[in-house]
């Protein structure tokens, strides 16, 4: 598992159920579907599948749903059209598309002289000569071919376009009933449009993260609002290179990703990013070192687009970007990068833990750090300072465990923490032995749990918790009847022969224990009774030589000799030599 989380955007090559699956394999935990694209009931359906995906694949799968946005196209097409160089043309609000007259989806009138208007990514370039009624003319600075609903890009125009449309609004049904995991709001100016799209899904009754894509020059303007409103960001690159000077992009996207880092809100580096391979097998030089620069930087998640959506092999590209974030999270410089960018404490208790928490990893060599969380908050404070070890994050909730797979360095798991009456420790042992059967941590690491706050707790005072911890399978669990900590290997008796037993070992003894001890109890490590309560023979014995004993335990699966701890303050037998 890599900390920096992959991103693919679902297509025509990659919407079968077995390339999903296999999408997943190889590393993806956010699957994208692009509004753009295909049918709002096409993405319904694909919605299903990943679900479906999810729930039989262990490692999570979460879907983000983009929104188009106020987006404009060109005409649809059926070829395409020369649009020469030097040539005056109309742009006028049509389905139509001539060289003298290219429809668009939506009006520019608002436009002024001298504005200019890109078509197809920017690759033909016009400048605005005057607004001719509902039409605009503009002379052709840089031609070419035209295909259909191509993008459309008017830079640093304020056209009125409100965010969400109503094209949005009808994705936001479908986002609402499909119950997608995260929404991508495309061609946000400020907080306010972020905010605006909150409040759709908030009137379809649903609570969805929203992620705010950067794709204007205003956005970078209004970027510090837009982090504080928005659940997570997209650097995304294909519109703001066209909005933005070419050349800006690399810093924008430096100061974009190092902003969110600072305010803990999950970023995406989208768009081009391994481009070449829509097609080739391998990736470019120049793809490598764009990959390796943003997870440098401390990119959240990498995106894949068209290369996953229409390429030749979505899969192949996905492993390719796993070994390309692999090799460099394993590197000198990322460490020396990630342990240099540790965000400042915010002002939350949960924050301060959390930093704690990355720290103590470090300093106790610990395997991992586990984050027991109701709503996310707590894995989501613990993944934003970045520890150096995993952050196993165990949720009863599921939709709080898909949406957590896109923190970076997360392992979202699903368990049932909480029951009437639970204490804090229980909630942590849940936690820890999620964390065991996941194989992240062996038994016997240290851990360092974080608690998050848990509603149904005894004592809610007593959650936000932080806790160094020894990981340890728990074989049993029971009433502690004398106190204290011992590891030895087990020993089962029927009767009251100690004379085989060997120095310090961990009596067990059945429920239907009726006898004396023949032999000396001093040289007994602890006892383990499957008998209930806190009285009878054994006890007082245990009591008398101060042996540590739990009752109501039952080792019938342990073989004898095997080697266990029974940490009778807390009632707990673990398997092997568990340190306290
Ligand atoms: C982008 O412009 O980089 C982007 C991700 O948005 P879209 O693909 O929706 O144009």
């Amino acid at each position: 598992m890599h900390t920096t989380k992959i991103v693919c955007t679902l297509g025509p090559a990659s919407e079968s159920r077995g390339t999903i699956a296999a999408l997943v394999d190889a590393g993806m935990a956010l699957a994208r579907l692009n509004a753009s694209h295909g049918s709002t009931d096409e993405r319904a359906a694909l919605v299903e599948r990943v679900r479906d995906v999810d729930a039989t694949t262990e490692p999570s799968v979460a879907t983000l749903l983009d929104l188009p946005g106020p987006e404009i196209r060109t005409a649809p097409l059926d070829g395409s059209i020369e649009v020469e160089t030097g040539s005056t043309i109309r742009f006028v609000e049509s389905e139509s598309a001539t060289p003298e007259a290219i429809g668009l989806s939506t009006s520019i009138a608002g436009i002024a002289p001298g504005d200019r208007v890109l078509l197809d990514d920017g690759r033909i370039e016009t400048t605005v000569e005057e607004s001719e009624g509902s039409a605009v003319r503009a002379r052709v600075d840089s031609g070419g071919s035209l295909g259909g609903r191509t993008g459309v890009n008017v830079p640093g125009v304020d056209l009125g376009l409100d965010v969400p449309t109503e094209d949005d609004r009808r994705e936001l049904d479908l986002a609402a009933d499909a119950g997608v995991d995260f929404v991508a709001a495309s061609f946000v100016r400020s907080a306010a449009d972020v905010y605006a799209v909150n409040e759709a899904i908030e009137a379809r009754d649903a609570e969805i993260p929203v992620i705010a894509k950067i794709e204007r020059a205003d956005a970078v303007a209004n970027l510090a609002g837009i982090v504080e409103a928005a659940d997570g960001v997209m650097v995304a690159r294909g519109d703001l290179g066209v909005e933005c000077p070419l050349e800006e992009v690399p810093l924008i996207q430096k100061r974009i990703i190092h902003r969110c880092h600072a305010a803990g809100v999950p970023v995406i580096t989208a768009t081009e990013m391994l481009d070449s391979m829509t097609h080739a097998r391998r990736p470019t030089r120049a793809e490598a070192s764009d990959v390796a620069n943003a997870v440098l930087d401390g990119t959240d998640a990498v995106m894949l687009s068209g290369e996953t959506a229409v390429g030749d092999h979505p899969v192949r590209v996905v492993e390719a970007m796993h070994s390309l974030v692999g090799e460099i999270e394993r590197s000198a410089e990322y460490a020396e990068g990630v342990e240099r960018m540790v965000p400042k404490p915010g002002d939350s208790r949960t924050g301060a833990l959390a930093r704690s928490a990355r720290y103590l990893a470090r300093d106790t060599d610990a395997a991992a750090v586990v984050a027991a969380t109701e709503s996310g908050y707590t894995a989501r404070k613990a993944a934003k300072y970045r520890p150096d070890v995993p952050v196993v994050a165990v949720t009863p909730d599921d939709r709080v465990r898909r949406r957590l797979g896109l923190a970076a360095g997360v392992i979202p798991r699903h368990a049932p923490l909480t029951g009437p009456n639970q204490s804090v420790d229980a909630v942590i042992r849940k936690a820890v032995q999620t964390a065991l059967d996941a194989g992240v941590v062996e038994p016997g690491d240290a851990v360092v749990v974080l608690a998050g706050m848990m509603t149904d707790l005894e004592d809610t005072n007593t959650t936000n918790t932080l806790k160094l911890h020894v990981a340890a399978e728990i074989l049993a669990a029971g009433r502690s009847v004398v106190d204290g900590r011992v590891s030895g290997p087990l020993h089962r008796i029927d009767d009251g022969d100690l004379t085989d037993l060997p120095e310090g070992a961990v009596l067990a003894l059945p429920a239907e224990f009726d006898d004396e001890f023949d032999g000396d109890p001093a040289r007994l490590g602890g006892i383990a009774s499957a008998r209930e309560g806190v009285t009878g023979y054994p006890a007082i014995v245990a009591r008398e030589v101060g042996l540590p004993m739990i009752s109501g335990v039952s080792l019938t699966d342990v073989a004898e000799g095997d080697r266990v701890t029974l940490d009778a303050g807390r009632g707990v037998v673990y398997e092997g030599d568990i340190g306290g």
